[in-house]
């Protein structure tokens, strides 16, 4: 699609999201969606009923701008509990909407015009977004099949005197890749190295499988004051619909990232907010249970994808299982992707569009399973009676 004429420059070369486009196939064909990562199942209940009483009583106004007290504290209380982590909720976090608004919100507020940001390929697309509004420029690190490890060379090649900022997401979106302690070192030595603020986005750390552990980059030595932390409560409550997101650091990062993100939204979801803070003291069982659920559901789409004869990488931790469609004659992704519909009545989204490495990318596809397990199951049924060839 050409760009609108009135469109500012520095969003020309980006397009529109992928995610949208693809939900909306799903719904125009009729087609079983493992494309959009968002589960069918909500979160507890008893989440939604302090959204209620909490409409109900008056939480109606504009939060504080940083968000409220008590889910700051909440936030706080959470570092410390899972990873040792002690943060003075006044300064030390901050309330989003969305990892979404915190991403955007560290990118505009740390990256000047012509910065490079080292950033880990495939990326979620709203990186590139929020880069070209700053005036960035992305050094793409690449995680490669079938492990989906990066090079720690070519992460040191990437940094120039230009480098300031260091994007950053494990659990990693699309790969399902966690990254070990071993790489997450070698990253904080070249941040230290260069004096570079990482920025890591960390929303699937309570959703990793057969017994893998998250690891904060901020917990390790000299990291806690280079660290800007972002994570949501839509992927560990399953309520990606609220958008209620934080971001955890230094004073001085925090009040950083404010500055951009009270021109954003100022602040969002007030009757939500207390909510999560709920869930955040009260349910933690809930995450605990859902990464157990979405290990069964990875096992089941892996094992179904593998009966097409797809090379399939197994993911460590997310939503989310890639593979490669060039067994079936396809070079390119977005053609085989824009063709299930028709072929399969089955909606994946292309990894291709988060690399700018297209001979790593260019093949490969993404396939959601945090859907109720019959979805999943009639997902695989209808890829196992189609014709996927190109
Ligand atoms: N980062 C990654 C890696 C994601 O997969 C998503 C989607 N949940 C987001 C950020 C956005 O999170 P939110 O919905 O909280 O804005
Ligand atoms: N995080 C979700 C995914 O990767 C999508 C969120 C969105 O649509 N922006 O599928």
């Amino acid at each position: 699609m050409p760009a609108p004429s009135r469109l500012a420059r520095r969003l020309q070369s980006v397009p529109p999201t992928i995610f949208s486009e693809m939900s909306a196939l799903a719904v125009r064909t009729g087609s079983i969606n493992l494309g959009q990562g968002f589960p069918d199942q909500d979160g507890p209940a008893t989440v939604v009923e302090a959204a209620v009483d909490a409409l109900r009583s008056g939480h109606n106004q504009y939060a504080p701008g940083p968000g409220i007290p008590e889910l700051r504290e909440a936030v706080a209380e959470h570092q410390e509990r899972y990873y040792g982590v002690t943060l003075d909720p006044l300064t030390e976090v901050l309330v989003t909407a969305g990892a979404t608004e915190a991403i955007a919100a560290a990118i505009l507020a740390l990256v000047n015009p012509g910065d490079e940001v080292v950033v880990i390929e495939p990326f979620y697309d709203s990186y590139v977004a929020c880069i070209e509004m700053a005036g960035g420029v992305r050094r793409p690190v690449t995680l490669r099949s079938p492990d989906f490890r990066f090079d720690v060379d070519e992460l040191r090649a990437a940094v120039t005197d230009r480098t300031t900022t260091l994007l950053l997401n494990t659990p990693h979106n699309p790969t399902g890749a966690v990254l070990t302690r071993a790489e997450l070192e070698a990253v904080a030595e070249v941040a230290i190295d260069h004096n570079l603020v990482v920025v890591t986005d960390e929303v699937y750390e309570h959703l990793l499988f057969d017994g893998r552990e998250h690891l904060p980059i901020c917990t390790l030595p000299g990291m806690a004051d280079r660290t800007v932390t972002i994570s949501s409560a839509g992927k560990t409550f399953s309520f990606t619909g609220w958008k209620v997101g934080w971001v955890t650091g230094s004073p001085e990062l925090v009040r950083t990232v404010m500055a951009a993100k009270q021109w954003l939204t100022f602040t969002n979801a007030a009757p939500l907010q207390p909510a999560v803070a709920h869930a955040l003291r009260r349910e933690s069982g809930f995450f605990a249970s859902l990464a157990k659920e979405l290990e069964g559901k990875r096992d089941l789409l892996v094992e179904g994808l593998r009966t097409l004869d797809l090379d399939v990488y197994q993911p460590e931790a997310t939503y989310f299982v890639t593979t490669d469609v060039r067994r079936y004659g396809h070079e390119d992704a977005m053609a085989f992707c824009l063709s299930l519909p028709e072929k399969a009545g089955v909606v994946a989204i292309p990894s291709q569009v988060f690399y700018d490495d297209q001979e790593e990318g260019r093949h490969k596809v993404r396939w959601a399973f945090c859907k109720d397990t019959a979805v999943v199951e009639e997902g695989i049924e209808r890829l196992q009676r189609a014709d996927l060839r190109a």
